[in-house]
């Protein structure tokens, strides 16, 4: 498999690097740190990293407007279906390596290396690096070691193994990363997100199975000077409250005309839940898309008889794990 992809990235002058919709710092990581450790190991290569921008994460570097795509390779990375993938049409493309952690959704490449117990699409880069000629340096790394620090939620997800930790602790060491340094691009933020999060905390609701849940309108948002993006960013804050099985955020997006699902579980699996309301992800961080706030009471319900249905489980000793 690493050398079937190394392979294929030999062959190829031109590369697209892609990932994601709604950008997050793994999706960046990951394809700007395979982007880089192609162009150290090929400096005569094209490699480009499309997709929309953020300007919370300029730090990773900048992305790529490419107007002729023809005969490049395509790279997807932490994306695991089609309509996911960002400013990407596959058609044009005759051949696809797509490089994941979600759990698996359909095959659209022509080699997929998927690892869905991997803590983040950064780690199988990292992997793939580590186990094939391509090369690394101090950039890289860093960039990996944030990916893999922001996917894991600082290695508090059960996602974290020991093999993670010992690619970590070598990254560290062998390219002298410092480690407080590399945190303040990812967690700086303005003082509007610190004062939102402080209103969700106050007006969070409660369901009577475990699901805690609030809704972002416009209104709210504008109250605190934040886009719809903001939400997204802090509610891995909200893990650890007793009465919360489940916690989601419903933030109305205008620009895009829906509401941004976000959920969170540290007990029963939701994006299968969330799959049946246009949405996916990982079994424990999930999201999804509403056309309006309304169906926001339908995701409630659904993911507040999944708590019941949990807590019943755990009561009995049959929890879901020993299934
Ligand atoms: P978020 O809450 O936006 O951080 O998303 C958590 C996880 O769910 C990430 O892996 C996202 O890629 C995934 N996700 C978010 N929204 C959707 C969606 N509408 N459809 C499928 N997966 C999603």
């Amino acid at each position: 498999m690493y050398s079937d992809i190394f392979k294929l990235i030999s062959e190829y002058d031109k590369i697209i690097l892609a990932r994601h919709v709604g950008v997050d710092p793994d999706a960046m990581a990951s394809t700007m740190a395979l982007k880089d450790s192609i162009l150290l190991t090929f400096p005569e290569k094209k490699v480009y990293s499309v997709g929309s921008g953020s300007n919370r994460f300029v730090y990773f570097g900048k992305l790529d407007k490419v107007d002729d795509m023809k005969d490049a390779l395509l790279i997807v990375l932490d994306t695991p279906d089609v309509k996911r993938i960002d400013g990407i049409e596959i058609d044009n493309f005759s051949k696809i390596i797509k490089i994941d952690h979600h759990p698996f959704v359909e095959k659209f490449g022509d080699i997929e290396y998927i690892d869905d117990t991997a803590s983040s699409a950064s780690e199988l880069v990292l992997e793939l690096i580590n186990e094939t000629d391509l090369l690394m340096d101090k950039n890289i790394a860093s960039k990996l070691y944030l990916g893999i620090v922001s996917d894991t939620n600082r290695f508090m997800f059960n996602n974290s193994t020991g093999d993670t930790f010992r690619k970590i602790a070598k990254l560290i060491e062998d390219y002298k990363l410092e480690i407080d340094k590399l945190y303040e691009p990812l967690y700086l933020r303005p003082i509007s997100e610190v004062r939102l999060e402080g209103y969700v905390g106050l007006h969070l609701e409660l369901t009577e199975n475990g699901v805690a849940y609030i809704k972002l309108t416009k209104e709210i948002l504008d109250e605190f000077s934040v886009d719809a993006a903001a939400p997204g960013n802090m509610i891995n804050n909200f893990n650890y409250i007793n009465e919360a099985i489940v916690w989601v955020f419903f933030t109305e997006d205008t620009k895009n005309n829906n509401i941004r699902v976000s959920a969170r579980s540290r007990g029963p699996i939701i994006n299968t839940t969330l799959a049946n309301f246009n949405g996916g992800g990982h079994k424990y961080a999930s999201g999804a898309r509403l056309m309006k706030m309304e169906d926001a009471e339908n995701v409630i319900k659904a993911l507040d008889e999944l708590c019941l249905e949990y807590k019943k489980n755990i009561e009995s000793g049959d929890t879901i794990e020993n299934k």
